[in-house]
């Protein structure tokens, strides 16, 4: 077990030495497990830029120095490399529990430590929060939904998921994590969020990840033909990574613990999606059709009216907005064109 303290912390709270905010407030020691990611290390640029004090816990499985690598040096920032999996010491207020691969490609890569980081990992983050006290939000995922029979999917469905499928290690994973969030609720009285993301993209995704958006975005921007999975009449709802932490702060700051959907109710077929890679990068780009992975769910699109209700939020960036701004990104990781950096 590893003990680490930051500035701000009890210690200096006992000497009356609080840093403050810029807004002048208390500051927020807030805590981001995987906060080297694509979704944690946007959050962790909005916590900063708002004055939090934060630190990144991250094992860099599939997240990277160079998400955070503009907040070194700054002393509200910290990057702690441990996995969840571990127990960790940390004096925080506030938890994101990010830490978890996201894509189907690195969570298939190996299961059983996927189901791991699910369970034990966020086991031993509820235990932080109960040691000290502080807020909880869970980034659980609309894959809880399974294949679902229900469209579009409300927070109230339960689910159509195979348990013992190839993409269990995530979707039972995500589950049994919620489970243990209300667990901790209804038993230690731990402030829970729980967050239900649906497919998000934008700067900094990986670049083979093999997640659908990043996949075509490299393919036509490397001349390569768009790989299309099945028919290519499957659906998903894409929502830009900005609306997705504006979500998530919301959901942190507010009185409610959910389950909350945050997604895009855009509705896109892969065949549809394609398309406006190809009007947004390369109209000649070629489309090749590939077997289809196991268990993937024919449609998905979330409901979002409690999140409008009780968050006050709604996402803001439609598709046709928010891809140019990660094929800038793309194109500079890709060809180092600084022209052309965005987001
Ligand atoms: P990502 O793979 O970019 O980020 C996950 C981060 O967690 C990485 O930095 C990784 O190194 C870290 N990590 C993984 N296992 C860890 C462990 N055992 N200990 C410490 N760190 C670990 O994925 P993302 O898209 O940023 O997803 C972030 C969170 O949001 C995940 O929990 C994911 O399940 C959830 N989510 C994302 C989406 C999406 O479309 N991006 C959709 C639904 C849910
Ligand atoms: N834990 C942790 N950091 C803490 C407090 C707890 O990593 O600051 C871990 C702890 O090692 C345990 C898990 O969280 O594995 C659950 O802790 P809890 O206190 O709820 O359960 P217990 O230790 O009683 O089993
Ligand atoms: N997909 C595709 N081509 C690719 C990668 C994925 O057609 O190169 C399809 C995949 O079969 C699925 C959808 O895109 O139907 C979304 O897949 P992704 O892995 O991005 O996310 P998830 O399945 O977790 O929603």
């Amino acid at each position: 077990t590893r003990r680490v303290l930051l500035e701000g912390s009890t210690t200096q709270e006992k000497k009356g030495r609080v840093p403050l905010g810029v807004r002048g407030k208390k500051q927020k020691r807030v805590l981001v497990t995987g906060g080297a990611g694509f979704v944690g290390s946007h959050l962790v640029d909005r916590l900063i830029e708002r004055g939090d004090s934060v630190i990144v816990v991250d094992n860099l499985f599939t997240g990277r120095k160079e998400n955070v690598l503009h907040h070194m040096g700054n002393p509200n920032f910290e990057l702690i490399r441990h996995d969840v999996v571990e127990p960790i010491l940390l004096e925080v207020d506030q938890i994101y529990h990010l830490a978890c691969p996201a894509s189907p490609v690195h969570y298939k890569f190996n299961p059983v430590k996927t189901i791991k980081t699910n369970v034990v990992g966020t086991l031993n983050m509820l235990g932080l929060a109960k040691r000290v006290g502080a807020r909880f939000l869970i980034s659980s995922t609309s894959e809880v939904y399974g294949d679902p029979l229900q469209h579009p999917q409300a927070e109230t469905y339960w689910g159509n998921v195979n348990p013992i499928g190839v993409r269990s290690c995530y979707d039972e994973g995500k589950r049994t994590a919620e489970t243990l969030a209300m667990d901790y609720h209804r038993g230690a009285g731990i402030e829970v969020r729980i967050a239900r993301i649906f497919n998000t993209y934008g700067p900094r995704m990986c670049l083979d990840d093999g997640r659908v958006v990043s996949n075509f975005v490299a393919q036509a921007l490397r001349k390569e033909p768009l790989t299309v999975y099945g028919d290519g009449k499957q659906t998903r709802s894409f929502q830009y990574v900005s609306d997705l932490v504006e979500g998530l702060m919301r959901l942190m700051e507010g009185e409610h613990v959910g389950p909350f959907n945050l997604g895009n109710p855009g509705e896109f077929t892969m065949l549809e999606l394609a398309q406006v890679v190809q009007e947004t990068i390369d109209p000649n780009a070629k489309i090749e059709f590939r077997p289809n992975t196991e268990d993937d769910p024919h449609k998905r699109k979330p409901d979002i009216s409690k999140a409008k209700e009780l968050l006050g939020w709604q996402p803001t960036v439609s598709l046709r907005e928010g891809l140019p701004l990660m094929v800038s990104d793309f194109r500079q990781r890709l060809f180092g064109d600084s022209k052309l950096t965005g987001g």
